[in-house]
Protein backbone atom coordinates (compact mmCIF):
# COMPACT_ATOMS: atom_id res chain seq x y z
CA UNK A 1 0.00 0.00 0.00
CA UNK A 2 1.21 3.25 -0.93
CA UNK A 3 2.21 5.65 1.79
CA UNK A 4 3.08 9.43 1.35
CA UNK A 5 6.51 9.92 1.46
CA UNK A 6 6.56 12.77 4.89
CA UNK A 7 5.52 8.97 6.56
CA UNK A 8 8.46 7.09 5.60
CA UNK A 9 10.38 6.84 8.33
CA UNK A 10 13.45 3.91 9.27
CA UNK A 11 10.47 2.11 11.89
CA UNK A 12 8.23 1.67 9.03
CA UNK A 13 10.38 -1.26 7.24
CA UNK A 14 9.27 -2.03 4.03
CA UNK A 15 7.60 0.99 2.39
CA UNK A 16 5.87 1.60 -1.03
CA UNK A 17 6.19 5.13 -2.57
CA UNK A 18 4.93 6.96 -5.63
CA UNK A 19 6.38 9.54 -6.62
CA UNK A 20 8.29 11.87 -9.48
CA UNK A 21 12.01 11.27 -9.97
CA UNK A 22 13.47 14.84 -8.47
CA UNK A 23 16.84 14.17 -9.55
CA UNK A 24 19.30 10.77 -10.31
CA UNK A 25 22.88 11.06 -9.53
CA UNK A 26 24.65 7.65 -11.18
CA UNK A 27 27.86 6.82 -9.24
CA UNK A 28 28.96 3.70 -10.74
CA UNK A 29 28.31 1.29 -8.32
CA UNK A 30 25.18 3.25 -6.77
CA UNK A 31 22.57 5.01 -8.37
CA UNK A 32 20.32 7.80 -5.95
CA UNK A 33 17.29 8.71 -7.00
CA UNK A 34 15.34 11.32 -5.13
CA UNK A 35 11.66 10.59 -5.47
CA UNK A 36 9.35 13.81 -4.65
CA UNK A 37 5.19 13.76 -3.83
CA UNK A 38 3.26 16.60 -2.44
CA UNK A 39 4.47 15.75 1.11
CA UNK A 40 8.12 15.49 0.84
CA UNK A 41 11.71 13.84 -0.80
CA UNK A 42 12.85 10.59 -0.21
CA UNK A 43 16.23 9.65 -1.39
CA UNK A 44 15.76 5.82 -3.23
CA UNK A 45 19.64 4.04 -3.07
CA UNK A 46 20.70 1.88 -5.76
CA UNK A 47 23.35 -0.66 -5.04
CA UNK A 48 23.69 -2.16 -8.07
CA UNK A 49 25.32 -5.38 -7.03
CA UNK A 50 22.38 -5.98 -4.56
CA UNK A 51 19.28 -5.67 -6.91
CA UNK A 52 17.45 -7.32 -8.94
CA UNK A 53 18.32 -7.40 -13.03
CA UNK A 54 14.45 -6.29 -13.66
CA UNK A 55 15.03 -3.39 -11.54
CA UNK A 56 18.05 -2.48 -12.87
CA UNK A 57 16.67 -2.29 -16.75
CA UNK A 58 13.95 0.41 -15.55
CA UNK A 59 16.49 2.20 -13.57
CA UNK A 60 17.99 2.77 -16.91
CA UNK A 61 15.06 4.07 -18.35
CA UNK A 62 13.89 6.32 -15.80
CA UNK A 63 13.82 9.98 -16.94
CA UNK A 64 14.06 13.28 -14.87
CA UNK A 65 9.93 13.93 -13.79
CA UNK A 66 8.77 10.65 -14.73
CA UNK A 67 6.13 9.09 -12.54
CA UNK A 68 7.42 5.87 -10.38
CA UNK A 69 6.45 3.57 -7.70
CA UNK A 70 8.55 2.32 -5.27
CA UNK A 71 9.09 -0.63 -3.15
CA UNK A 72 11.51 -1.76 -0.54
CA UNK A 73 13.37 -1.32 2.98
CA UNK A 74 14.05 1.91 4.61
CA UNK A 75 16.89 2.58 6.20
CA UNK A 76 18.17 5.07 8.65
CA UNK A 77 21.09 7.12 6.95
CA UNK A 78 22.43 10.94 7.88
CA UNK A 79 23.13 12.45 4.98
CA UNK A 80 19.95 12.04 2.88
CA UNK A 81 16.69 14.15 3.14
CA UNK A 82 15.02 13.16 6.61
CA UNK A 83 17.50 11.06 7.53
CA UNK A 84 16.60 7.77 5.35
CA UNK A 85 16.85 6.08 2.85
CA UNK A 86 14.92 3.31 1.01
CA UNK A 87 16.49 0.43 -0.94
CA UNK A 88 14.05 -0.73 -3.57
CA UNK A 89 12.84 -4.33 -4.23
CA UNK A 90 10.88 -3.20 -7.22
CA UNK A 91 10.98 -0.32 -8.95
CA UNK A 92 8.42 0.63 -11.54
CA UNK A 93 7.80 3.08 -14.06
CA UNK A 94 4.46 4.27 -14.51
CA UNK A 95 4.56 7.27 -16.51
CA UNK A 96 7.44 8.67 -18.37
CA UNK A 97 8.45 12.01 -18.82
CA UNK A 98 9.70 13.26 -22.08
CA UNK A 99 12.91 15.48 -22.18
CA UNK A 100 14.03 17.94 -21.81
CA UNK A 101 11.59 19.48 -19.86
CA UNK A 102 9.83 22.76 -20.65
CA UNK A 103 10.63 23.71 -17.16
CA UNK A 104 13.72 22.59 -14.76
CA UNK A 105 11.31 21.63 -12.03
CA UNK A 106 14.14 21.40 -9.33
CA UNK A 107 14.99 24.99 -10.16
CA UNK A 108 18.51 25.00 -10.77
CA UNK A 109 17.88 27.30 -14.03
CA UNK A 110 15.60 29.94 -12.82
CA UNK A 111 12.51 30.58 -15.09
CA UNK A 112 11.20 33.92 -16.32
CA UNK A 113 7.35 34.09 -15.16
CA UNK A 114 5.80 33.37 -18.70
CA UNK A 115 7.63 29.95 -19.26
CA UNK A 116 6.31 28.93 -15.84
CA UNK A 117 2.89 30.02 -16.38
CA UNK A 118 3.38 28.24 -19.84
CA UNK A 119 4.46 24.95 -17.69
CA UNK A 120 1.71 26.23 -14.83
CA UNK A 121 1.45 22.30 -14.01
CA UNK A 122 5.05 21.47 -14.31
CA UNK A 123 5.90 24.54 -12.31
CA UNK A 124 3.31 23.80 -9.50
CA UNK A 125 5.26 20.67 -8.65
CA UNK A 126 7.75 23.02 -7.34
CA UNK A 127 7.47 23.26 -3.18
CA UNK A 128 7.27 26.64 -3.72
CA UNK A 129 4.65 27.20 -5.64
CA UNK A 130 2.48 24.48 -4.21
CA UNK A 131 2.83 26.36 -0.97
CA UNK A 132 1.44 29.95 -2.00
CA UNK A 133 -1.54 27.57 -3.09
CA UNK A 134 -1.43 25.50 -0.05
CA UNK A 135 -1.90 28.61 1.84
CA UNK A 136 -4.48 29.89 -0.79
CA UNK A 137 -6.60 27.19 0.21
CA UNK A 138 -5.87 27.47 3.62
CA UNK A 139 -7.52 31.46 3.82
CA UNK A 140 -10.03 30.45 1.69
CA UNK A 141 -11.20 28.16 4.07
CA UNK A 142 -10.82 30.59 6.51
CA UNK A 143 -12.78 32.75 4.99
CA UNK A 144 -15.38 30.31 4.58
CA UNK A 145 -15.36 29.55 8.26
CA UNK A 146 -15.44 32.82 9.79
CA UNK A 147 -18.62 34.14 7.47
CA UNK A 148 -20.70 30.88 8.55
CA UNK A 149 -19.73 31.36 12.06
CA UNK A 150 -21.25 35.14 12.07
CA UNK A 151 -24.67 33.89 10.32
CA UNK A 152 -23.84 34.40 6.71
CA UNK A 153 -25.56 32.66 3.24
CA UNK A 154 -23.14 31.88 0.99
CA UNK A 155 -24.60 32.87 -2.18
CA UNK A 156 -23.96 32.59 -6.04
CA UNK A 157 -24.69 35.26 -8.24
CA UNK A 158 -24.70 35.29 -12.64
CA UNK A 159 -21.53 35.69 -14.25
CA UNK A 160 -23.31 36.43 -17.32
CA UNK A 161 -25.11 39.57 -17.40
CA UNK A 162 -26.84 42.30 -19.08
CA UNK A 163 -25.82 45.82 -17.68
CA UNK A 164 -22.67 46.89 -16.51
CA UNK A 165 -22.13 46.68 -12.68
CA UNK A 166 -19.65 49.67 -12.78
CA UNK A 167 -20.16 51.24 -16.05
CA UNK A 168 -17.29 52.24 -17.95
CA UNK A 169 -14.65 50.51 -20.58
CA UNK A 170 -13.71 47.63 -18.57
CA UNK A 171 -16.48 44.92 -20.27
CA UNK A 172 -15.80 42.17 -21.87
CA UNK A 173 -18.64 41.92 -23.87
CA UNK A 174 -19.34 38.13 -25.06
CA UNK A 175 -21.56 36.41 -27.56
CA UNK A 176 -24.86 35.85 -26.19
CA UNK A 177 -27.46 34.50 -29.01
CA UNK A 178 -28.93 37.30 -30.13
CA UNK A 179 -28.50 39.47 -27.23
CA UNK A 180 -26.20 41.82 -25.87
CA UNK A 181 -24.29 40.25 -22.84
CA UNK A 182 -20.99 41.00 -20.62
CA UNK A 183 -18.95 39.19 -17.95
CA UNK A 184 -19.70 40.34 -14.84
CA UNK A 185 -17.52 42.98 -13.10
CA UNK A 186 -19.00 42.11 -9.59
CA UNK A 187 -21.47 40.75 -7.70
CA UNK A 188 -22.08 44.27 -6.07
CA UNK A 189 -25.89 44.20 -7.89
CA UNK A 190 -26.66 40.66 -7.23
CA UNK A 191 -25.60 40.67 -3.58
CA UNK A 192 -27.51 44.74 -2.88
CA UNK A 193 -30.32 42.58 -4.16
CA UNK A 194 -30.55 39.38 -1.75
CA UNK A 195 -30.64 42.22 1.17
CA UNK A 196 -34.21 43.29 -0.69
CA UNK A 197 -34.75 39.68 0.07
CA UNK A 198 -34.39 39.75 3.50
CA UNK A 199 -31.23 37.64 3.50
CA UNK A 200 -29.32 39.69 5.69
CA UNK A 201 -26.00 38.91 5.45
CA UNK A 202 -24.58 37.63 2.48
CA UNK A 203 -21.42 36.57 0.35
CA UNK A 204 -19.77 35.18 -2.02
CA UNK A 205 -15.99 34.36 -3.12
CA UNK A 206 -16.38 34.03 -7.20
CA UNK A 207 -14.98 35.56 -10.24
CA UNK A 208 -14.81 38.56 -11.57
CA UNK A 209 -13.96 40.15 -14.88
CA UNK A 210 -12.21 43.75 -15.67
CA UNK A 211 -11.24 44.35 -19.36
CA UNK A 212 -7.89 46.43 -18.24
CA UNK A 213 -5.88 47.13 -20.76
CA UNK A 214 -2.85 47.47 -19.26
CA UNK A 215 -0.59 44.84 -18.03
CA UNK A 216 0.12 45.55 -14.52
CA UNK A 217 1.84 43.69 -11.37
CA UNK A 218 -2.15 43.85 -9.50
CA UNK A 219 -4.29 43.18 -11.91
CA UNK A 220 -6.35 40.03 -13.48
CA UNK A 221 -8.61 39.65 -16.15
CA UNK A 222 -10.24 37.39 -14.22
CA UNK A 223 -9.94 38.10 -10.61
CA UNK A 224 -11.62 36.54 -7.21
CA UNK A 225 -13.55 38.48 -5.31
CA UNK A 226 -14.42 37.79 -1.97
CA UNK A 227 -17.35 40.13 -1.58
CA UNK A 228 -20.37 40.79 1.26
CA UNK A 229 -22.99 42.67 1.83
CA UNK A 230 -24.96 43.02 4.99
CA UNK A 231 -28.50 44.78 6.35
CA UNK A 232 -29.16 46.97 9.15
CA UNK A 233 -25.64 48.01 9.62
CA UNK A 234 -23.53 51.10 8.19
CA UNK A 235 -19.83 51.33 6.85
CA UNK A 236 -18.14 51.55 10.09
CA UNK A 237 -19.77 47.97 10.75
CA UNK A 238 -18.46 46.03 7.78
CA UNK A 239 -15.04 47.96 7.93
CA UNK A 240 -14.78 46.77 11.47
CA UNK A 241 -15.11 43.19 10.44
CA UNK A 242 -13.25 43.60 7.90
CA UNK A 243 -10.26 44.68 10.12
CA UNK A 244 -11.12 41.59 11.99
CA UNK A 245 -11.03 38.85 8.93
CA UNK A 246 -8.04 40.38 7.55
CA UNK A 247 -6.47 39.86 11.30
CA UNK A 248 -8.04 36.28 11.59
CA UNK A 249 -6.88 35.27 8.79
CA UNK A 250 -3.25 35.86 9.01
CA UNK A 251 -3.22 34.73 12.22
CA UNK A 252 -4.63 31.21 11.34
CA UNK A 253 -2.09 31.00 8.35
CA UNK A 254 0.50 31.47 10.21
CA UNK A 255 -0.81 28.77 13.07
CA UNK A 256 -1.83 26.19 10.51
CA UNK A 257 0.39 26.31 7.36
CA UNK A 258 3.66 25.84 9.51
CA UNK A 259 5.11 24.07 6.53
CA UNK A 260 4.20 25.88 3.45
CA UNK A 261 5.45 29.13 5.36
CA UNK A 262 8.61 27.54 6.07
CA UNK A 263 9.39 26.49 2.58
CA UNK A 264 8.79 30.43 1.19
CA UNK A 265 11.06 31.01 4.05
CA UNK A 266 8.69 33.31 6.13
CA UNK A 267 9.41 32.62 9.86
CA UNK A 268 6.75 35.19 11.12
CA UNK A 269 3.86 36.22 8.99
CA UNK A 270 3.85 40.36 9.91
CA UNK A 271 0.73 40.49 11.90
CA UNK A 272 -1.14 43.66 10.68
CA UNK A 273 -1.04 46.23 13.77
CA UNK A 274 -4.57 46.55 14.97
CA UNK A 275 -6.68 49.19 14.95
CA UNK A 276 -6.24 49.87 11.12
CA UNK A 277 -5.63 53.92 10.67
CA UNK A 278 -8.85 55.40 9.36
CA UNK A 279 -7.58 58.26 7.20
CA UNK A 280 -10.42 60.92 5.38
CA UNK A 281 -9.40 61.23 1.95
CA UNK A 282 -8.18 64.72 2.28
CA UNK A 283 -5.27 63.43 4.59
CA UNK A 284 -4.50 60.98 2.39
CA UNK A 285 -3.90 63.15 -0.67
CA UNK A 286 -2.57 66.00 1.31
CA UNK A 287 -0.28 62.69 2.86
CA UNK A 288 0.98 61.80 -0.80
CA UNK A 289 1.47 65.12 -2.12
CA UNK A 290 3.95 65.73 0.66
CA UNK A 291 5.73 62.43 -0.22
CA UNK A 292 5.69 62.61 -4.12
CA UNK A 293 5.62 66.76 -4.50
CA UNK A 294 3.10 65.73 -7.28
CA UNK A 295 -0.35 67.73 -6.99
CA UNK A 296 -3.18 65.83 -6.42
CA UNK A 297 -6.19 68.20 -6.43
CA UNK A 298 -9.61 67.07 -4.24
CA UNK A 299 -11.40 64.81 -6.38
CA UNK A 300 -8.71 63.55 -8.28
CA UNK A 301 -8.10 59.46 -7.62
CA UNK A 302 -5.35 58.02 -5.78
CA UNK A 303 -3.13 56.79 -8.12
CA UNK A 304 -0.44 53.64 -8.35
CA UNK A 305 2.56 56.15 -7.00
CA UNK A 306 0.30 58.38 -4.10
CA UNK A 307 -0.60 54.73 -2.60
CA UNK A 308 2.66 53.79 -2.60
CA UNK A 309 3.66 56.92 -0.91
CA UNK A 310 0.98 56.89 1.54
CA UNK A 311 1.90 52.98 2.16
CA UNK A 312 5.61 54.28 3.31
CA UNK A 313 4.53 56.44 5.21
CA UNK A 314 1.66 54.20 7.52
CA UNK A 315 3.61 51.20 7.00
CA UNK A 316 0.55 48.89 7.49
CA UNK A 317 -2.71 48.50 7.10
CA UNK A 318 -4.89 51.45 6.75
CA UNK A 319 -8.60 52.65 5.36
CA UNK A 320 -9.01 55.34 3.02
CA UNK A 321 -12.47 56.99 4.26
CA UNK A 322 -14.41 60.21 3.25
CA UNK A 323 -14.41 59.86 -0.30
CA UNK A 324 -15.75 62.49 -2.66
CA UNK A 325 -19.06 61.08 -3.90
CA UNK A 326 -18.06 61.95 -7.47
CA UNK A 327 -15.27 59.55 -7.62
CA UNK A 328 -17.43 56.45 -5.57
CA UNK A 329 -19.58 54.17 -7.65
CA UNK A 330 -23.54 55.39 -7.65
CA UNK A 331 -24.47 52.92 -4.90
CA UNK A 332 -22.58 54.80 -2.27
CA UNK A 333 -24.16 56.53 0.23
CA UNK A 334 -23.62 60.43 0.50
CA UNK A 335 -23.09 62.05 3.90
CA UNK A 336 -25.98 63.55 5.51
CA UNK A 337 -24.13 66.37 6.46
CA UNK A 338 -22.51 66.56 3.19
CA UNK A 339 -23.64 64.85 0.25
CA UNK A 340 -20.61 65.61 -1.92
CA UNK A 341 -18.46 63.20 0.64
CA UNK A 342 -19.55 59.30 0.98
CA UNK A 343 -19.55 56.21 3.13
CA UNK A 344 -17.24 54.48 1.33
CA UNK A 345 -13.46 53.75 2.33
CA UNK A 346 -11.14 51.26 0.89
CA UNK A 347 -8.75 48.76 2.60
CA UNK A 348 -5.06 49.57 1.88
CA UNK A 349 -2.06 47.29 2.32
CA UNK A 350 1.33 49.40 2.29
CA UNK A 351 1.63 47.96 -1.37
CA UNK A 352 -2.16 48.13 -2.93
CA UNK A 353 -5.82 48.65 -2.44
CA UNK A 354 -6.96 45.11 -1.17
CA UNK A 355 -11.07 46.09 -0.71
CA UNK A 356 -13.46 48.94 -1.53
CA UNK A 357 -16.84 49.18 0.53
CA UNK A 358 -19.39 51.59 1.35
CA UNK A 359 -22.73 52.12 3.19
CA UNK A 360 -25.09 51.64 0.18
CA UNK A 361 -27.91 54.19 -0.96
CA UNK A 362 -31.03 52.26 -0.31
CA UNK A 363 -33.57 55.18 -1.70
CA UNK A 364 -34.75 54.24 -4.98
CA UNK A 365 -35.27 57.92 -5.93
CA UNK A 366 -31.53 59.21 -4.56
CA UNK A 367 -29.93 55.87 -6.13
CA UNK A 368 -32.19 56.71 -9.63
CA UNK A 369 -30.40 60.53 -9.74
CA UNK A 370 -26.94 58.78 -8.58
CA UNK A 371 -26.99 56.41 -11.73
CA UNK A 372 -28.27 59.78 -13.65
CA UNK A 373 -25.43 61.79 -12.19
CA UNK A 374 -22.71 59.32 -13.51
CA UNK A 375 -24.29 59.35 -17.49
CA UNK A 376 -25.48 55.96 -16.86
CA UNK A 377 -29.58 55.37 -17.21
CA UNK A 378 -31.69 54.05 -15.18
CA UNK A 379 -33.85 51.99 -18.10
CA UNK A 380 -30.94 49.79 -17.96
CA UNK A 381 -30.97 49.22 -14.27
CA UNK A 382 -34.75 48.46 -14.07
CA UNK A 383 -34.03 44.71 -12.61
CA UNK A 384 -31.42 46.04 -10.04
CA UNK A 385 -33.47 49.69 -9.13
CA UNK A 386 -37.04 47.58 -8.65
CA UNK A 387 -36.09 46.26 -5.56
CA UNK A 388 -35.33 49.43 -3.85
CA UNK A 389 -39.23 50.33 -4.46
CA UNK A 390 -40.31 47.53 -2.10
CA UNK A 391 -39.04 47.83 1.13
CA UNK A 392 -35.04 47.80 0.60
CA UNK A 393 -33.21 47.77 4.19
CA UNK A 394 -30.12 49.71 4.55
CA UNK A 395 -26.97 48.03 4.24
CA UNK A 396 -23.43 48.13 3.74
CA UNK A 397 -20.31 46.00 1.87
CA UNK A 398 -17.19 45.32 0.26
CA UNK A 399 -15.70 43.37 -2.11
CA UNK A 400 -11.79 41.90 -1.25
CA UNK A 401 -9.27 41.10 -3.78
CA UNK A 402 -8.38 37.24 -3.32
CA UNK A 403 -5.31 37.57 -5.01
CA UNK A 404 -4.02 40.80 -3.80
CA UNK A 405 -4.85 39.61 -0.19
CA UNK A 406 -2.05 36.68 -0.91
CA UNK A 407 0.08 38.44 -2.89
CA UNK A 408 0.71 41.28 -0.28
CA UNK A 409 0.29 38.75 2.65
CA UNK A 410 3.44 36.60 1.22
CA UNK A 411 5.37 39.66 -0.33
CA UNK A 412 4.62 38.13 -3.99
CA UNK A 413 6.16 40.16 -6.64
CA UNK A 414 3.41 39.71 -8.95
CA UNK A 415 -0.23 39.35 -8.73
CA UNK A 416 0.01 36.27 -11.14
CA UNK A 417 1.98 33.94 -8.77
CA UNK A 418 -1.28 33.87 -6.75
CA UNK A 419 -3.11 32.70 -9.38
CA UNK A 420 -3.15 28.83 -10.90
CA UNK A 421 -3.86 29.93 -14.50
CA UNK A 422 -4.02 33.99 -14.67
CA UNK A 423 -6.02 35.83 -17.61
CA UNK A 424 -4.42 39.04 -18.63
CA UNK A 425 -4.24 40.65 -21.79
CA UNK A 426 -1.97 37.92 -23.12
CA UNK A 427 -2.63 35.21 -21.28
CA UNK A 428 -5.77 33.15 -22.44
CA UNK A 429 -3.97 29.68 -22.48
CA UNK A 430 -3.37 27.65 -20.41
P1 LIG B 1 -7.76 49.36 -8.66
O1 LIG B 1 -8.10 50.82 -8.54
O2 LIG B 1 -6.62 48.95 -7.77
O3 LIG B 1 -7.63 48.88 -10.06
P2 LIG B 1 -10.57 49.02 -8.26
O4 LIG B 1 -10.87 50.13 -7.30
O5 LIG B 1 -10.85 49.20 -9.69
O6 LIG B 1 -9.04 48.56 -8.07
P3 LIG B 1 -12.79 47.61 -7.11
O7 LIG B 1 -13.76 47.77 -8.20
O8 LIG B 1 -12.86 48.53 -5.95
O9 LIG B 1 -11.32 47.70 -7.76
O10 LIG B 1 -12.78 46.08 -6.67
C1 LIG B 1 -12.66 45.66 -5.32
C2 LIG B 1 -11.38 44.86 -5.11
O11 LIG B 1 -11.29 43.80 -6.06
C3 LIG B 1 -10.11 45.67 -5.32
O12 LIG B 1 -9.77 46.39 -4.15
C4 LIG B 1 -9.10 44.62 -5.66
O13 LIG B 1 -8.62 43.96 -4.50
C5 LIG B 1 -9.93 43.60 -6.44
N1 LIG B 1 -9.76 43.85 -7.88
C6 LIG B 1 -10.48 44.68 -8.65
N2 LIG B 1 -10.06 44.64 -9.93
C7 LIG B 1 -9.06 43.75 -9.96
C8 LIG B 1 -8.20 43.26 -11.00
N3 LIG B 1 -8.32 43.68 -12.25
N4 LIG B 1 -7.27 42.34 -10.68
C9 LIG B 1 -7.15 41.90 -9.41
N5 LIG B 1 -7.91 42.32 -8.40
C10 LIG B 1 -8.85 43.23 -8.65
MG1 LIG C 1 -11.68 50.14 -5.47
Amino acid sequence: MRIPIKEVTPQTGQAEVIGWVHEVRDLGGLTFFLIRDRTGILQVTIPKKKVEEEVLATVREVSKESLVRVRGSVKAIEKAPGGRELVPESFELLARSESPLPLDVVEKVPADLDTRLDARFLDARRPRVTAIFQIRSAVTRTVYDYLFTRDFVNITTPKVVAAATEGGTELFPIAYFEKEAFLNQSPQLYKQMMMAAGFEKVFEIGPIFRAEEHNTTKHLNEATSIDIEVSFVDHRDVMQLLEDLIVHIYRTVQDQCASPLEILEIGELAIPHTPFERLPYPDAIEMAASATGETISYGDDIGTVAEKAIGERIGSHYFITDWPTAIKPYYAMPCDDDPSVCKAFDLMHPRMELSSGAARVHQHDLLVSQIRAKGLSPENFEFYLAPFRYGMPPHAGWGLGAERLIMTMLGLGNIRESVLFPRDRHRLTP
